[in-house]
């Protein structure tokens, strides 16, 4: 996805070069180091532990929701907890069958074949791969012209798990084929701070709870960004304070880094005021939102809508987005006669009673799943 307008943006879930050297240093590595998440952790648990007990290997499984939220790292996480070797593509990296049969053959009995974005497998690639998960052949054709044949190859019982972003995307064919579907939500306060506090750790960083708490409520429920944040917030305490991240120095680093109280920064501000500013609230599709502040629609939506979504500031209709009233509050805007607060867009009776804002961690509907456009 491209990231064109925003490069510098801290607070995107999507993979950052710098993110990319320490990821291996911050990635838990087993399941109990994995903080949050804890019905898909104990959901995976029985599936691990029954493979295991029946000495097979595992079913195919499948990953989706918003990204930054531990897809990748879990599928390690399985791989170390089943003891196997794991390998690590992408859907758009795939790009002819041959390419996936050279991997398919070297795959062993067990081993996990982790493939990111695989509602991003050409049509062609996709063809090989169902035979392959449901019953490990491989279908190719060798040679060319009149004298091609065709050769059916039996593969080693191994486990792919695919990660997604839009599990609309995803065929049903391909869809059906993974025997384990398991989508990420954001995290929650507490488990967050839980993050951030074992990252200090590693990164050998000193952190008061309060200066923990604060990285925590901007992360928007994404431990990629909350790992992105407690970095800064180290530059920060470094440069400008005594080294050690407290709750006023993690305040001063994010308000300079113009990341407001709830994990909102100047494209998700831009965003909102786009549909309110210049739509009247909406509804407007995304990618005329898109267009209107020159930035790409994916990033919109896979980065910006889900996480406004979740904090009850948008609203998807089958017209496109709207901007509900915590949104105009949040902005400091006059709520237009017209906008009138729906049931779907009254505070949540269960958030906090302190703020009139809504809570991040209530339920949402669909937050991370499809787009209608
Ligand atoms: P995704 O594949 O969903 O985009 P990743 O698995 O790459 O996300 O995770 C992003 C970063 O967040 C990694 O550095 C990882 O170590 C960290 N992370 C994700 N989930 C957790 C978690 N539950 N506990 C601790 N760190 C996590």
């Amino acid at each position: 996805m491209s990231e064109k307008s925003t490069p510098n943006r801290h607070i995107t879930p999507k993979k950052k070069r710098e993110d990319g050297r320490l990821d291996g240093l911050l990635r838990p590595q087993q399941l109990a180091d994995f903080t949050g998440q804890e019905r898909l952790k104990a959901n995976l648990t029985i599936l691990i532990e029954a493979a295991k007990g029946r000495q097979e290997s595992l079913d195919h499984v499948l990953f989706h929701g918003p990204p930054g939220l531990g897809k990748t790292t879990l599928a390690h996480v399985v791989a170390n907890e089943m003891n196997v070797n794991i390998r690590i593509t992408a859907g758009p990296a795939i790009e002819r069958a041959g390419d996936l049969a050279a991997i398919l053959t070297n795959m062993r009995a067990g081993d996990i074949l982790f493939i990111d974005e695989v509602h991003r497998l050409g049509r062609a690639v996709e063809e090989i791969l169902y035979p392959a998960l449901e019953d490990f052949v491989l279908d190719i054709v060798v040679g060319k012209g009149p004298g091609a044949k065709n050769v059916r190859l039996k593969l080693p019982k191994f486990t792919v798990i695919g990660a997604t972003t839009r599990l609309a995307l995803l065929s049903a064919p391909l869809r059906t084929r993974f025997g384990a579907l398991y989508r990420m939500d954001f995290y929650e306060q507490a488990a967050i701070e839980t993050i951030v506090i074992r990252g200090a750790g590693i990164l050998q960083v000193p952190i008061m709870p309060e200066g923990a708490s604060e990285i925590a409520c901007r992360s928007r429920g994404t431990p990629r960004v909350a790992l992105r944040l407690l970095r800064r917030v180290r530059d920060y305490a470094e440069v400008r304070a005594s080294g050690e991240i407290t709750g006023e120095t993690a305040v001063a680093a994010l308000n300079l880094l113009e990341i407001d109280h709830l994990g909102l920064d100047d494209l998700d501000r831009r965003v909102l005021r786009a549909i309110i500013e210049k739509f009247g609230g909406g509804p407007v599709g995304l990618d005329t939102i898109g267009a209107s502040i020159s930035e790409e629609s994916d990033t919109i939506m896979d980065v910006v809508e889900p996480y406004l979504l979740q904090l009850g500031f948008l609203e998807r209709t089958s017209r496109g987005r709207m901007a509900t009233p915590h949104a105009y509050a949040h902005l400091d805007l006059p709520l237009p006669q017209h906008v009138v607060p729906t049931k779907s867009n009254q505070p949540s009776l269960f958030s906090p009673s302190k703020s009139n804002q809504p809570s991040l961690f209530s339920p949402s509907d669909e937050a991370t799943d499809e787009d209608d456009e």
